[in-house]
């Protein structure tokens, strides 16, 4: 089991609880994922943990993002329907080159 440290105060954070979330994929599907919740001892706070598939990029998949990043989804890619919006994929260009 792996152990998570707190963002803020550097304590081993212990287990919360889960939580459900909506992550949107290509073609308008949705897939549900567990997130798991941790709650420093020390400092109170609560740190989510994220699967190591998803990118802390709210509701896009890991696929969608990499498709961004490496420029074969655009604005103009109609098969992503639903693909984030040019801010969006701006804002991951910069942060991530
Ligand atoms: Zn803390």
């Amino acid at each position: 089991m792996r152990t998570h440290t707190c963002l803020e105060c550097g304590a081993v954070l212990k287990h919360y609880d889960f939580v459900s979330r909506s992550v949107r994929t290509q073609n308008r599907n949705s897939n549900i994922v567990k997130i798991e919740r941790f709650k420093c001892p020390v400092c109170k706070h609560i740190h989510r943990v994220l699967p190591d598939d998803l990118y802390p990029y709210k509701q896009y998949s890991a696929e969608i993002i990499n498709g961004v990043l490496d420029g074969s989804i655009t604005s103009d890619t109609l098969e992503y329907e639903d693909y984030p919006c040019e801010a969006t994929m701006h804002r991951w260009l910069n942060e991530f080159h």
